[in-house]
């Protein structure tokens, strides 16, 4: 058994890999998933993002990692209906999210920054990109889950038959344990330590997980400002919501999706769900019930006794 850990993207993150190659293997995931922090922060002046967000004319070549990974997250834009917007750098750094000196902005100065989030303006070719001025990406969405959906790839290009990643909460399988038994990936609880409820999984998934204890902060009265963001009103998400889990096959899929579950709220991404059902969830509310869908109703263990849990 071979388990690095690192911290990237802000992020603890732990890959843990069995079998033939598992050193070697685990060594070049951990390299990629740096390679792919350096492409995309926003604050990195040497990343593709940042010479993007900052460029002054258009159109930018760009790799076809970032090509891809844009499309990818316009398309999930377009089937969210905006709930997933990839064009909030302008909001998020309003507020102070990607550099730490948050504030609550002004109503106007909302606005202004809103004008600018317009996701159907991006024009994107192959290895090209055009933005509106005063445009600017913001891939914090979606990006770890595609470090950990990539690094499971090529974990399994070295013939990796079973691991575990976690990336900050990302969570990735290849198969099972390397004893044949399953995974236990916890659910992590939102309102205090631990975890709350753990899936039992014994195949390859992914388990993503958003919630507003990740990253917020307080104004002087105490209210509570989360860094998922309601892009049609560009304020930090205020609804019934306190974490949102996305689980299906593919990891960047899953990221975009917990992001979107949590803006959605649970009447809407129970709507989502039930239109696609090529995904599950757990969505925890502020009162303490549980939504867990079909899917995955039979993975699902409780731990804490006191909440209800809804299977839709
Ligand atoms: P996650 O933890 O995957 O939900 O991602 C949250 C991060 O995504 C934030 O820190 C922002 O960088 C970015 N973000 C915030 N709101 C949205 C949104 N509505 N759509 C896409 N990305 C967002
Ligand atoms: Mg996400």
């Amino acid at each position: 058994m071979q388990q690095n850990y690192f911290e990237s993207m802000d992020t603890f993150m732990k890959v843990q890999c069995y079998g033939k190659n598992s050193k070697k293997a685990n060594d070049v995931a951990q390299n990629y998933i740096k390679k792919i922090e350096s492409i995309f922060s926003v604050t990195n002046e040497n990343s593709e993002i940042y010479k993007v967000n900052n460029a002054t004319s258009f159109p930018i070549k760009i790799s076809t990692e970032t090509s891809d990974l844009i499309k990818f997250s316009l398309e999930m834009a377009e089937k969210t209906s905006g709930a997933f917007n990839p064009c909030l750098y302008p909001v998020t750094s309003l507020w102070g999210f990607t550099k730490k000196n948050y504030k609550v902005p002004s109503a106007q100065e909302i606005q202004n920054a809103l004008l600018l989030t317009d996701y159907h303006k991006v024009r994107l070719e192959k290895n090209e990109i055009t933005l509106e001025k005063g445009m600017m990406l913001d891939l914090g969405g979606i990006a770890k889950g595609y470090a950990a959906n990539e690094a499971a790839k090529i974990l399994e290009s070295f013939g990796i038959k079973s691991a575990l990643l976690d990336l900050g909460g990302n969570i990735q399988t290849i198969g099972k344990k390397a004893d044949g038994s399953s995974w236990h990936i916890g659910i992590r609880n939102p309102f205090g330590d631990g975890v709350f409820a753990f899936l039992e999984v014994s195949k390859s998934i992914a388990v993503v997980t958003s919630a507003g204890y990740e990253r917020f902060f307080e104004d002087e009265n105490g209210k509570k400002y989360i860094h998922i963001f309601d892009a049609k009103t560009g304020m930090p998400v205020d609804n019934e919501v306190v974490s949102a889990t996305a689980v299906a096959k593919n990891g960047t899929y899953c990221d975009a999706l917990s992001t979107s579950l949590f803006v959605m709220g649970i009447e809407k991404a129970t709507e989502f769900w039930r239109k696609y059902k090529d995904f599950d969830f757990i969505i925890v509310t502020k009162n303490k019930k549980v939504y867990v869908t079909s899917g995955i109703k039979t993975m699902f263990n409780k731990i804490n006794e006191n909440w209800t849990v809804y299977y839709l």
